[in-house]
């Protein structure tokens, strides 16, 4: 919390992930993030409400997406 990861660009610039649940069936996947900035731009914002009208499960069609951030800094699974 406190960092600026307010858009796309921030949060690749600052090396955070973005994964999305789906809320019906429980898949998730982390967002690609250069492709969205490719597509929508590295100034659009990567808040939920910036992102979840654009995001559909792969699996089951939903559109009820859970966004979680991934900071940086911590430590992946060994
Ligand atoms: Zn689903």
């Amino acid at each position: 919390m406190g960092s600026s990861n307010g858009t796309l660009g921030e949060c690749i610039a600052s090396g955070t992930g973005i994964r999305a649940t789906c809320v019906a069936c429980r898949h998730h996947r982390e967002l690609d993030l250069p492709a969205l900035a490719a597509r929508l731009g590295p100034d659009h914002g990567a808040l939920h409400a910036d992102l979840v009208p654009r995001l559909r499960c792969a699996e089951c069609g939903s559109k009820r997406i859970a966004l979680t951030m991934l900071p940086p800094d911590v430590p992946t699974e060994r």
